[in-house]
């Protein structure tokens, strides 16, 4: 049986200065034993990379970014490239947010270019996935997620895919306070296991690691991470205060 270390991630998004972030990240750090079981990613937005990175050093925090351009460099003003976030000292990357696909206009296809620049590039993608209220109400939820699985994975061979993170983010319960309960977010995560299965075999599937995301908060992990496929949990709001989310890290004690 495959055993996959859980993973607690924070998504900082547009919030925090550089020395705003600073302080979080060196609060957070100072949280820590280092014995942590689940691995701890925190994303700050792209001008706190640097500077975020200096402070998380050799700890156990490892550094991602928000997204990335898919391609290397050029003239495309206002992006940022895969191996500029390796240089800025990331190995991981989200990408799909539900905000940037809403907002920004982020498609399939865009998600699909992003994951094969990250990966190319040595950083691991944080694929980020989720269904609308409207759509799960209509019964819809696993079709839309196999759409953009299918089209946001297309092309990527097992390799490509084998240290890519899922994330299954049900858009109504980002930021609104109403998280999926174990049971929704179980059924989704098992079906994603189980395209990931028929996409790139029981091995990849079985080893890869698919995170929860949409209002975790101190009082709701540990029932989610007791469930089979939730291996982690991508964290918003409730990452933004070290205290707060230094107890979701620690959701066993
Ligand atoms: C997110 O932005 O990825 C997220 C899950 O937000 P929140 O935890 O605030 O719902």
């Amino acid at each position: 049986m495959t055993t996959r270390r859980p993973m607690i991630a924070g998504n900082w998004k547009m919030h925090k200065t550089c020395p705003e972030a600073e302080d979080t990240a060196r609060a957070l750090v100072g949280q820590l034993t280092g014995k942590e079981e689940a691995e701890v990613m925190i994303a700050p937005p792209a001008t706190a990379l640097v500077p975020v990175s200096r402070i998380i050093g050799d700890t156990p925090v490892q550094l991602g970014a928000q997204n990335l351009f898919w391609e290397n460099q050029g003239a495309y003003t206002g992006e940022v490239s895969a191996p500029m976030l390796v240089s800025a000292g990331c190995r991981y990357v989200i990408i799909g947010h539900s905000e940037r696909r809403q907002y920004f206009g982020e498609t399939d296809e865009g998600v699909n270019k992003k994951i094969k620049a990250a990966v190319a590039a040595g950083l691991v993608p944080v694929i980020c996935i989720g269904e609308s209220e409207t759509e799960r109400d209509g019964g819809k939820t696993f079709s839309v997620l196999d759409k953009q699985m299918e089209k946001g994975l297309e092309g990527l061979s097992e390799d490509q895919f084998s240290q890519a993170v899922m994330a299954y983010e049900p858009v109504w319960a980002i930021g609104t306070g109403r998280s999926a309960t174990p049971e929704q977010a179980q059924e989704v995560h098992a079906h994603v296991r189980q395209f990931l299965e028929k996409r790139f075999g029981a091995q990849t599937a079985g080893a890869a690691r698919i995170l929860y995301g949409g209002s975790v908060k101190p009082a709701n992990t540990a029932e989610l991470m007791a469930l089979p496929d939730i291996d982690g949990a991508l964290v918003g709001g409730a990452s933004l205060k070290p205290d707060t989310f230094a107890e979701i890290i620690h959701y066993k004690r």
